[in-house]
């Protein structure tokens, strides 16, 4: 690749030259969007935001669904979001810039109290935490009294206090298994809970499954069909599908696991293609951390993710408004976070 002769002790040049390094290898179209004429464009702001977080002593937490330049540009961690609340509370920053959705920094605001949490866009929900209230699960809860409930980590802080243990897709079946209780109300994703009942079904585990109707708008949609029409078109593609999706998608495929599971499969495995049936996010990611490997398209984009951009992250950086600072009760932070212990408890390693 030719430059132009530069001077490399101007910053923004040198800015410049280190986000192409990190961003060369994201395909995103047949002109590959990044090359030293836009990474040139962005170098800028992500000086700036570089130097608002050194400043502020902040940290910023990127989900793996977010534009690579925001990941490899300004993040200090990535992966999913169990493991950069995980990375916050070990920070001990001032400030937590939580790139992902809205849940996602709650749940960093119950494990770091101290700490001021800020989002860039207050928009950026999730079709599966919001499609249940801290009110609808008293309501479940009072007609299942006997029952455990188990809510997934994608659920708001108010779900997360009226709930007796919180899972991830990684130590969900270990959980669930591991309680006493016969019976489980799990929110708030009826096609992981789907997915619960079938393997406790094929363990011969005996548990009554009864779910709220939340779904990822992501991960529903991927279909039995697309995964045959890979497999006729690109013989010897793996499969790679995670827990929201439906059982009949999860029946079909080679590897299903949680986000960080699904990377550690491509890069442990040695395969002509991938089929991602997840957020492509994490497709782009791959093609960063594993440029050999093929990807066969296929993933679909989350709206809400998409919602960030550098320079929300700068303006909630350097002015955080009121309705992009994360509040949480402290009564309902203190449930909450103890509906997060209890998850430590029965599963340390996750
Ligand atoms: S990918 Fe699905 S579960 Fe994740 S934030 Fe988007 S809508 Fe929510």
């Amino acid at each position: 690749m030719s430059m132009p002769a530069q001077k490399l002790d101007d910053p923004i040049e040198v800015e410049a030259r280190r986000l192409l390094l990190s961003l060369m290898y994201v395909d995103c179209s047949a002109d590959r969007k990044w090359n030293i004429a836009t990474c040139r464009e962005i170098a800028p702001l992500t000086l700036e935001i570089n130097r608002l977080k050194r400043e502020k002593n902040a940290v910023i937490l990127t989900h793996s669904y977010v534009e690579p330049e925001i990941i490899y540009g300004v993040g200090d961690f990535k992966g999913d979001s169990y493991y950069l609340s995980e990375k916050a509370k070990e920070a001990k920053a001032d400030v937590i810039l939580f790139v992902g959705v809205v849940f996602m920094a709650e749940t960093a605001k119950i494990l770091s109290p101290g700490a001021q949490v800020v989002v860039p866009d207050r928009g950026s929900g999730c079709s599966l935490a919001d499609s249940i209230t801290g009110e609808d699960v008293r309501r479940l809860k009072a007609l299942y009294p006997d029952a455990a409930v188990v809510c997934y980590i994608n659920s708001t802080a108010e779900v997360k206090a009226e709930s007796d243990v919180c899972v991830t897709s990684s130590n969900v079946y270990d959980i669930v298994i591991g309680l006493p209780e016969k019976r489980i109300l799990f929110v708030p994703d009826r096609l992981m809970a789907d997915n619960v009942r079938k393997e406790l079904a094929n363990r011969g585990i005996e548990k009554e499954i009864i779910s709220s109707d939340g779904t990822c708008v992501v991960h529903e949609e991927f279909t039995p069909a697309q995964i045959d029409e890979a497999r006729a078109a690109f013989p010897g593609v793996k499969v790679v599908a995670h827990p929201e999706c439906t059982p009949e998608v999860a029946e079909l495929a080679d590897f299903l696991g949680s986000t960080s599971a699904m990377m550690k499969y491509v890069k442990s495995t040695d395969a002509p293609y991938y089929l991602m049936l997840t957020e492509c996010g994490l497709v782009s990611r791959l093609e960063v951390e594993d440029p050999e490997k093929n990807f066969i398209g296929g993933c679909r984009l989350c709206p809400f993710m998409k919602l960030n951009s550098l320079q929300k992250i700068h303006d909630a950086l350097s002015d955080p408004q009121p309705d992009q600072i994360i509040t949480i009760d402290e009564d309902l932070r203190q449930r909450a976070a103890h509906c997060i212990d209890r998850m430590f408890e029965l599963a340390p390693s996750n």
